[in-house]
């Protein structure tokens, strides 16, 4: 038996930056089985405390072991509206797989030896997008209606991760919802930013269309704040209202030059190309400016995305491939997943650490040329635990670049809470809540996902937003 976690196949760095094709494969079956084998099948498992939805990790492993590939897939939905999304997007090496016992106990993340739980949950998820129709799912998932749930109405404001779970639960136990949505197509984060070479699309609305067989009703292009206030939901008959507003306003620097012509937020940037088709410019109308050099503010999973779609879309107009990462930090505190930053450096992104910009530069004409960096060396831990990048004096340097993106973090957008004064929000402008019921403020407004505590994960956002489904039956039932 191997000692450490199997690999999935992945795409050759040279095939996979000629498109849009997702990068990293589905185990096969054999692979499944070895790596299901692996696991010790804990007395007390580890790993379940680290899944934010506690999955039952140790009997859907058990259930591939034993070819029961249904059984698996239904174990991970019982916990889990969507197996194939977290299958290939949870951080799990900072989750459930740094719990494994395999991993050395207080480890900062998984090690190679730790079972490999979300290429396990991949692979039972696509097994059941395969063999499952949505149609099917929904009786094999469906909570009977009892009492009032069966009258009740609620409404979700946002469809990410946060939102499409919460109505999910509330369908599946009976309650009618309407999910309203400012874009034009339902996903959050899941369609305008993670691009489909992680999570490709087909994966994505298997999902929206399960819960819409579920009975959810998505009203897109209807922005609560602007169309309708919460009151005016609550005048129209809803009992309860789900607030998964998502963190989608951009933070940008505060330097000079910041808004010169080609200079993108990586929310915009990434929003025209994944959402809006922009790299099929002139058959899809939003355009967007390829460069010849591109170079991308941060180090999150935001600045790997940004950075690996810019790389793309210059190798699809036969641009020579030139995209740079600038990091005031080192890589040891990259906040970006290991896997992502690993591949950006395959595909050919460029690195630069330690560097802190200070201003960009613009031609006559308002467009980017500079930016002037200064590099830094690394002092005491900050408040977020890491080393506190400091400029270093006279140390000034420019770089060329034609196009910019800025990725150095996200906050909340205040278009409904700035209406909605009865909301109660923190000092970073997030929703506050009572932790146990995610209920807010105003009586049956309850909220969850990146709108309270800030950015997290898919999974962390499902996690909350169960919770509030949960309270929200229990009030109404
Ligand atoms: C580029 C990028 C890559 C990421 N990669 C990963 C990853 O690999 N793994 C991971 O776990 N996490 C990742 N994350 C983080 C993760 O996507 C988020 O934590 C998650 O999407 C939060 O879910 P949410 O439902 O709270 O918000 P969102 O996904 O932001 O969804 C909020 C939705 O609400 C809508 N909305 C907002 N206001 C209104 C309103 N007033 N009326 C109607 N609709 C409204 C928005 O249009 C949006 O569709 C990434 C984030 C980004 C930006």
């Amino acid at each position: 038996m191997k000692k450490t976690s199997i690999k999935a196949k992945e795409l050759s760095a040279s095939s996979r930056i000629a498109g849009f094709d997702e990068v990293v494969s589905c185990y096969t079956e054999e692979e499944a089985l070895s790596e299901a084998k692996r696991c010790l099948q804990c007395k007390d498992p580890t790993c379940i405390a680290g899944c934010p939805v506690e999955i039952d990790i140790k009997k859907f492993i058990v259930q591939i072991t034993r070819k029961d590939y249904k059984g698996a897939y239904f174990t991970i939905r019982e916990k889990n509206n969507f197996p194939s999304i977290c299958g290939r997007v949870c951080p799990a090496e900072y989750q459930c797989r740094k719990t494994c016992v395999l991993t050395k106990k207080g480890s900062p993340f998984a090690s190679e030896k730790a079972i490999d739980i979300h290429f396990l949950e991949r692979f039972a998820g696509d097994w059941g997008m395969k063999h499952c129709s949505p149609q099917f799912n929904v009786v094999e998932g469906r909570v009977p209606a009892r009492g009032k749930l069966k009258s009740a109405k609620v409404a979700v404001v946002g469809s990410g991760p946060a939102g499409l779970c919460c109505a999910g639960e509330l369908a599946r136990h009976g309650v009618k919802v309407v999910i309203f949505e400012t874009l034009h197509a339902p996903g959050g984060v899941l369609r305008y930013g993670i691009p489909p070479f992680r999570l490709p699309r087909d994966v994505l609305d298997f999902e929206i269309n399960y819960l819409k067989k579920l009975g959810v009703e998505i009203v897109p292009n209807f922005v609560v704040g602007k169309i309708k206030s919460l009151d005016e939901l609550f005048a129209e008959g809803f009992s309860a209202v789900f607030l998964g507003l998502g963190a989608g306003a951009p933070s940008f620097m505060g330097i000079p030059g910041e808004n010169l012509c080609n200079i993108y937020s990586a929310n915009e940037f990434l929003t025209r190309v994944n959402l809006m088709g922009a790299y099929k410019f002139p058959e899809y109308h939003t355009p967007v400016n390829i460069g010849k050099k591109t170079i991308v503010i941060g180090g999150g999973n935001t600045a790997m995305d940004a950075a690996r779609v810019a790389l793309r879309l210059q190798r699809l107009n036969n641009i020579k491939p030139n995209v740079n990462i600038f990091y005031r930090r080192t890589e040891n505190e990259m906040p970006a997943r290991k896997p992502e930053i690993e591949h950006a450096k395959e595909e050919g992104i460029n690195f630069r650490f330690l560097v802190q910009p200070a201003e960009f530069i613009g031609d006559k004409e308002g467009y980017v040329k500079k930016i002037r960096c200064l590099a830094c060396k690394l002092g005491e831990p900050d408040s977020s635990g890491r080393r506190r990048p400091l400029p270093i004096k006279g140390s000034e340097f420019e770089e060329s670049c034609d196009i910019a993106i800025i990725a150095v973090g996200l906050k909340a957008n205040q278009v409904l809470t700035g209406v909605t004064p009865r909301l109660t929000l923190d000092k970073y402008k997030d929703i506050k809540v009572n932790p146990q019921t995610m209920e807010t403020s105003m009586r049956c407004v309850y909220a969850g996902g990146d709108i309270v505590g800030g950015e997290g994960t898919v999974i962390e956002a499902m996690g909350m937003a169960k919770k509030a489904a949960a309270a929200i039956i229990a009030k109404l039932a």
